[in-house]
């Protein structure tokens, strides 16, 4: 690098991690920046050094335009990367940065400015001959306007934040009768994300699909293409899973989209890597719909298919150097799909879940790329946001690629929250995602099927849970002694009965255990499962969070974790959680009938209150919203009655399961 020696990454987690890996390779010296609760977090780890930004706020840390600036300043970066979300697209840092004497790994100020205001982007584009989304960007803003726009656009109709991104500030609206109360909460989330409540109308394009295309631009004028990626797959608008190349676009078509991508980029003077997003409809058209000026989340599948490192092309930029190869050098090479892992349940809306994590379980002999800001011990908070990590298979075709991201998925695994990676499982299996027939509604139209159900364990599972709580008694996790079961087996020792009881739980039922130590035929135990009846003998070995189980007819290996308080068994991509001990209070309050109280379905924090104590309300009148990373959720009362009291104030922080309201 000529310029570039010192960069100061100004994000967090696993984007901040693949950044650091980049700028090693080139001999760069790395600056991570931490709020509090990071201070451990990987990226701190990984880079040469870090730095103190602020406290748990987003605002007071990462968004912290003056604190990260002295940083700068004070460590003698030559250069700053943002990273994807926080302040990479804001145009006032950039701007910072360039008039402080910092390079900026990213496009000017000025072409960030021109596309962060999406309905200017939108105008900006339709001048340069790119067809966009068609519907209302005027300045009124009022309800009878947005009312009339509607109308004239046609239902449905999606609202957009003009600054948005991220999802929030948009609302799919179906029907007139819906449209004020939609306006309102965008405009809120709105306001709240982004300081502005401009909001635009599109007409909303059903069952199309989310085709983005990767684009680099060099300071000599140089515009490339790195080929098209298929979005399709979404929760609430946003992404989960990617893939390159898209299925089943004629060729000219996809001509055509690099050519509008590289026309956008021109047309803004562009430097840097920038996306192009698209909507393409089944009647083979495609509409602009915004640019991304920063590198996306899902930008492996495009370094897998492409060979090239598109953080090192950001620097070389960044650095004012011409862009490495010419277009026909640029070659793509059979499929990648990206899946992106999040803390979050799939049961409630994907809202944000919290934890802390306790194992984690990583996939072996499988060729993948895992792309990561996690490690055993964070704390998942509300603060940030919940994409904990990503996994990547490139293969020769998209059905190898499939079969290899089934096998990798099928042994990944995180105790201790909820993730999505139940769910991706089964979007793998889905036969419309196998035969690429997916849209950006697909996930939402057949979610009752996707959605992961709990198994029942089987006979093998109940025995190794069984095994795992006689090894692992309380004193023998205070001891944390080797897992010798000849040491922690109480009932080997001598003066003790040769039989003991074991009571767990699984999904709030019992299971008992009436457990025989013996060492006849090879088996350490004999198991008797009360519940079912049956009886097995088994043997097995354990060593960092892996048993060998040998059940004399067979063998099983499985991972496993333990405290005094869960066991959870993985098995073949399903996760099995049994509870020790009797339940604690909390759990007693949490189970108690919920006819008469509210319980929060996320944690967050209360945005809004609807609601008085003493109000009558009706099945589903709008009681509370709760947010959390800026997204905010309403709760509608669940029934016909009267508010007795509302536990917390607006801005109270509340965790999941907590009661909110209680009815009388
Ligand atoms: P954000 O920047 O907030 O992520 P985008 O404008 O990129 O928002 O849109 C996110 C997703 O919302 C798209 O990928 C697409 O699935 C959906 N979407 C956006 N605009 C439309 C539209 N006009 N019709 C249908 N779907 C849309």
């Amino acid at each position: 690098m000529n310029k570039i020696k010192t960069l100061l990454i100004a994000n967090r987690g696993e984007i901040a991690c693949r950044i650091i890996k980049t700028a090693k390779q080139l001999n760069i010296k790395t600056i991570a920046i931490y709020a509090d609760s990071d201070k451990n977090a990987l990226h701190c780890k990984l880079a040469d050094c870090a730095y103190r930004v602020g406290p748990d706020s987003l605002e007071k840390s990462y968004l912290n335009i003056d604190n990260i600036l002295n940083i700068a300043k004070e460590c003698q970066a030559d250069a700053i990367h943002p990273g994807y979300g926080f302040l990479s697209e804001n145009a006032d840092f950039a701007f910072k940065c360039e008039q402080q004497g910092f390079v900026f790994v990213g496009p000017s100020s000025d072409a960030i400015a021109k596309m962060a205001v999406k309905d200017e982007a939108k105008d900006l584009m339709m001048r340069a001959n790119v067809p966009t989304v068609p519907g209302y960007m005027g300045k009124a803003q009022d309800l009878k306007t947005l009312t009339q726009a509607a109308k004239d656009i046609g239902y449905p109709v999606m609202l957009k934040a003009a600054k948005g991104g991220g999802g929030k500030g948009m609302r799919v609206v179906h029907q007139a009768s819906e449209l004020k109360d939609a306006i309102e909460t965008a405009k809120r989330e709105s306001l709240k994300s982004f300081g502005d409540d401009t909001l635009f109308i599109e007409k909303y394009l059903t069952k199309a699909r989310h085709i983005e295309v990767q684009i680099f631009r060099d300071t000599f004028g140089n515009t490339l293409h790195l080929y098209e990626r298929d979005c399709s797959l979404q929760r609430r608008h946003q992404k989960i899973i990617e893939e390159s190349p898209a299925m089943d676009i004629p060729d000219e078509v996809k001509q055509q989209l690099y050519q509008a991508a590289i026309n956008a980029a021109n047309a803004i003077d562009y430097r840097g890597a920038g996306t192009i997003e698209f909507l393409y409809t089944s009647a083979k058209q495609f509409y602009f719909m915004e640019m991304n000026t920063r590198l996306q989340v899902e930008h492996p599948v495009t370094e897998m298919v492409t060979g090239l490192d598109l953080v090192h092309w950001q620097l070389l930029v960044a650095d004012g150097q011409p862009l490495p190869l010419k277009q026909n050098q640029i070659k793509s090479t059979g499929h990648a799909i990206e899946t992106r892992i999040y803390a979050e349940d799939p049961y409630h809306q994907f809202l944000p879940s919290t934890g802390t994590i306790k194992a984690i379980f990583l996939p072996q002999g499988v060729n993948y790329r895992l792309d990561s800001g996690i490690q055993k011990g964070d704390a998942i908070s509300i603060y940030f946001d919940p994409m904990l990590a990503k996994l990547i298979v490139h293969g020769e075709n998209r059905k190898q690629t499939i079969l290899g991201l089934q096998l990798a998925l099928n042994q990944f695994h995180l105790v201790g929250l909820t993730t999505n990676l139940p769910f991706l499982r089964n979007v793998l299996n889905d036969n419309a995602f196998q035969t690429g027939k997916i849209h950006t509604q697909h996930i939402e139209e057949k979610l009752e099927t996707l959605l992961p159900h709990p198994r029942s364990p089987s006979t093998d599972i109940l025995s190794l849970a069984c095994y795992i709580a006689l090894t692992h008694s309380d004193e023998s996790l205070l001891e944390q002694e080797t897992y010798s079961p000849w040491k922690q087996l109480k009932a080997w020792r001598l003066n003790l009965p040769n039989e003991e009881d074991i009571q767990l739980d699984y999904l709030n039922e019992a299971v008992s255990f009436k457990v025989t130590h013996s060492k006849m035929a090879n088996a350490f135990l004999h198991i008797t499962h009360l519940t079912s009846n049956e009886e097995v003998n088994l043997s097995a070995r354990m060593q960092d969070e892996i048993i060998d189980a040998n059940f004399n007819t067979h063998e099983m290996h499985a991972n496993f974790y333990v405290d005094n308080r869960l066991i959870e068994i993985f098995y073949e991509g399903v996760a099995y959680q049994f509870k020790r001990k009797a339940f604690s209070i909390d759990e007693l309050l949490d189970k108690l009938n919920p006819e008469h109280s509210l319980l929060a379905p996320m944690p967050g924090i209360i945005s809004k209150i609807w609601v008085k104590a003493g109000q009558s309300v009706n099945k589903g009148a709008k009681l509370v919203a709760l947010e959390a990373m800026k997204m905010e959720h309403t709760v509608f009362s669940p029934q016909d009655g009267q508010i007795k009291s509302i536990r917390y104030q607006i801005g109270d922080q509340v965790e999941e399961g907590c009661e909110l309201i209680d009815f009388e």
